[in-house]
């Protein structure tokens, strides 16, 4: 067990910023997704001999790297998202960042690294956004993304677990991903590949599951789809989940969630909106959901609706479905009122325009 460490220390360096506070608004007033960042990121090493140790706040810039680093050859590499928002009196708060902070420990058990303390992680995103409060943005829907992340610092080929970590918080002003007005996306089913197997790394949030899943996405352009839908890697029969997304199942008062095989991730979002449809008198449950349900439900008109949920695009309806072998459309293909009324459940809780009843708010 390394020691434990109970807060970073943080270490402030002289005020620096990649990007000129002139132009700051520039960028608040259209920020995209993920090509921004603030002035200054946290880290913290870990070895094994010292645990965690050394946590500092520095401005942000580039990492030096080995080429023999062993991240960049074995990917050993964990990552998490959540989200900062600006409520109607200024006060900033994120949104249920503990549960981000025991989804990275149990990704790093998973990826056999280092377990980062949670009030550490706590610590490291409010020391953050503490420093860089201006990039948190007012605009309605846009938030401060917070990305930590962990990842191997050690060199050598030789092909086992690192002794050496580097844990990084950086932020990103967003206005989401699918910006402007509610728009379904389409998806593609992706029947030849896989995205993560029963026994492999599905649920833990670490890059080589991006990776497998780009050939994936792409297929799903290449069909002319917004987004790819993963199966399950044994039958190719049970629905897992969509991109960076999991995906929520309509049928009228019923709402069912494809249940954690160990396969897909378990999405913060996916549990809270477990909660608030129960909270708004559904019958929300988590069951297996395959393929075959999807379409001939679809036909006979017994599931309504279909959407999709994540931080990074809160509630996103899904309009339509293409195969290798069919097509077809979600309801009329058009935002269903049961998806409309969760998603603007969850933003107004996470924007401060509705009560929290349950404590998900953590100020900042
Ligand atoms: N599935 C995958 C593969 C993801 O990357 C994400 C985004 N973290 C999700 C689901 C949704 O998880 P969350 O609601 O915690 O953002």
């Amino acid at each position: 067990m390394p020691p434990r460490m109970t807060l970073p220390v943080i270490e402030l360096k002289p005020d620096s910023r990649p990007i000129p506070a002139e132009q700051r608004e520039e960028v608040l007033a259209s920020p995209g997704f993920g090509h921004h960042f603030t002035d200054h990121m946290v880290t913290i090493t870990w070895t094994e001999d010292a645990g965690w140790h050394f946590a500092r706040l520095v401005p942000y810039g580039p990492l030096p790297i080995d080429p023999a680093n062993l991240t960049l050859h074995y990917s050993q590499t964990v990552f998490e998202g959540l989200k900062v928002f600006r409520g109607p009196d200024g006060n900033l708060g994120a949104f249920r960042p503990e549960e981000n902070a025991r989804r990275f420990q149990a990704s790093a058990r998973r990826m056999a690294m280092p377990e980062l303390p949670e009030k550490t992680f706590l610590a490291a995103c409010e020391a953050l956004v503490a420093q860089d409060r201006a990039w948190v943005p007012s605009r309605p829907g846009h938030s401060l993304y917070l990305r930590p992340f962990m990842f191997a610092t050690e060199s050598g080929l030789g092909v086992r677990a690192a002794r050496e970590f580097l844990f990084v918080v950086i932020a990103s002003p967003t206005d989401g991903y699918f910006a402007g007005e509610v728009r379904p996306v389409s998806v593609w089913v992706a029947e030849e590949y896989v995205r993560a197997a029963p026994g492999g790394t599905g649920a833990a949030k670490t890059g080589a599951n991006y990776a497998a899943s780009l050939m994936g996405q792409a297929q799903a352009a290449a069909q002319g789809c917004d987004q790819v839908v993963w199966l399950d890697a044994l039958e190719r029969r049970w629905v897992e989940e969509m991109g960076a997304m999991n995906l929520f199942f309509v049928y009228g008062e019923r709402i069912v969630t494809p249940e954690l095989t160990g396969s897909l991730l378990p999405g913060i979002t996916r549990a809270s909106l477990l909660t608030l449809a129960r909270d708004l008198g559904y019958k929300a449950e988590e069951a297996r959901v395959s393929l075959q349900d999807w379409r001939r439900d679809s036909a006979d008109g017994s599931l309504t609706e279909v959407f999709a949920c994540g931080t990074a695009a809160g509630v996103v309806p899904v309009g339509s479905v293409k195969t290798a072998l069919a097509q077809w459309t979600v309801g009329d293909g058009r935002p269903g009122e049961v998806t409309m009324r969760l998603r603007e459940t969850l933003r107004q809780i996470q924007s401060g325009a509705a009560a929290d009843p349950h404590g998900w708010m953590r100020e900042m």
